[in-house]
């Protein structure tokens, strides 16, 4: 059994994701301790909670240990069951993250699965639905698989209550990623969503990226529904390249100025249109257990993030992979990893 510091590195909930993943993928049961150690609330926060029950589902696991709170569990899994699958957080805890867990084995899988999500749909630190659909996916499914995404309605700190649909078609070959650049941008658009709050908002959000990215204001919309338990507001910048499209995004709160929401998405794709580099920071994280299970692949990114460098520790204790990061100069990075054929 492998045993597996949960301190290490970014020391949070993405260890444990990944760790279930893997497992689930090759098999190899772990004992994890210092849960999240660093964070404030250590142990298991009902979303990681629900990673875990959600993992063990899917894949006739046995689990011990893990409830609300827990600092230390293991999980011996079993065979992993494509189907139909419906799992609730109970929280606004992000939807996107528990799928993070349970979508690499069943994109590899030998039949299709249709998973239903509930909790939150755009939480602050993690990938909101529609950074998966349009940044994410669209890559994954180079690498074989078809997973497409339904959004039924938004769910939003504090009750939650969004809905997800998930349909996984499992790749029949895996292929190679290689994204070397981002070629030119073929369209660029911010969206400002307000969900059941007043339009201003979206208005002033506007405003800032209008100022700070100099965009034109048919590139810019105004979207506004009253789809969810509770109010809710998001800012998402996309720019579709040749190679891909990335989206950055910021999820509004109660006591933040709009114009600081909207702020924070300018500066992180101000960032990314400067570095050049066709990944931004969190497909890079995230593309790395896809890519793996792909036989491998390329890609140039930013300078790595702490939850790069700890993913990629993750993948080395559970498959036989080489991956490589180097330094281009100038903040560009590449990322390479070779898995031989399909790895699993
Ligand atoms: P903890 O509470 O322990 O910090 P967590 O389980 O909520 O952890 P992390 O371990 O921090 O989450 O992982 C967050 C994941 O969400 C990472 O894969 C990161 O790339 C991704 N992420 C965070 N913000 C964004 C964003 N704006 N767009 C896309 N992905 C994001």
């Amino acid at each position: 059994m492998l045993t597996i510091d949960g301190s290490f590195g970014e020391g949070g909930g993405q260890i444990i994701r990944s760790s279930l993943a893997l497992s689930l993928i090759t098999g190899k049961p772990f004992r994890i301790y210092n849960v999240r150690a660093g964070r404030e609330k250590p142990g298991l926060k009902p979303q990681h909670l629900t990673a875990v029950t959600a993992a063990a589902e899917i894949g006739c696991a046995r689990v011990d240990g893990a409830a609300v709170g827990s600092r230390e569990f293991t999980f011996v899994p079993g065979e992993v069951a494509p189907g139909e699958y419906h799992f609730a957080i109970g929280t606004a805890g992000a939807t996107m993250l528990v799928l993070q867990t349970v979508l690499p084995p069943l994109m590899i899988a030998k039949e299709p699965s249709v998973i239903t999500l509930e909790g939150g749909t755009h939480n602050k630190h993690a990938p909101p639905f529609d950074f998966l659909q349009k940044a994410f996916l669209p890559l994954v499914n180079r690498t074989g698989p078809h997973v497409s995404l339904e959004l039924e309605r938004y769910g939003f700190y504090p009750p939650g209550g969004g809905r997800i649909n998930v349909y996984i078609e499992p790749r029949s070959e895996p292929r190679r990623l290689e994204i070397e650049t981002r070629g030119a941008i073929e369209d660029r658009c911010a969206r400002a969503l307000v969900v059941k709050l007043p339009t201003s908002i979206a208005e002033r959000e506007l405003q800032v990226i209008r100022e700070r990215l100099a965009w034109a204001d048919e590139e810019l919309q105004v979207e506004s529904s009253a789809n969810a338990l509770s109010p809710g507001n998001v800012v998402m910048i996309e720019i579709r390249t040749e190679h891909l499209t990335e989206v950055f995004t910021s999820v509004g709160e109660r006591g933040v100025r709009a114009e600081m929401v909207a702020e924070q998405a300018a500066t992180e794709a101000a960032n990314y249109l400067s570095i050049g580099a066709p990944v931004g920071e969190h497909l890079a994280d995230q593309l790395l257990i896809p890519l793996a299970l792909a036989g491998g692949g390329s890609y140039t990114t930013g300078p790595p993030s702490l939850h790069t460098t700890t993913n990629i520790e993750i993948i080395k204790m559970f498959l036989d992979v080489e991956i490589n990061l180097a330094s281009l100069g100038s903040d560009v990075w590449r990322m390479e990893i070779n898995s031989g054929s399909g790895t699993v």
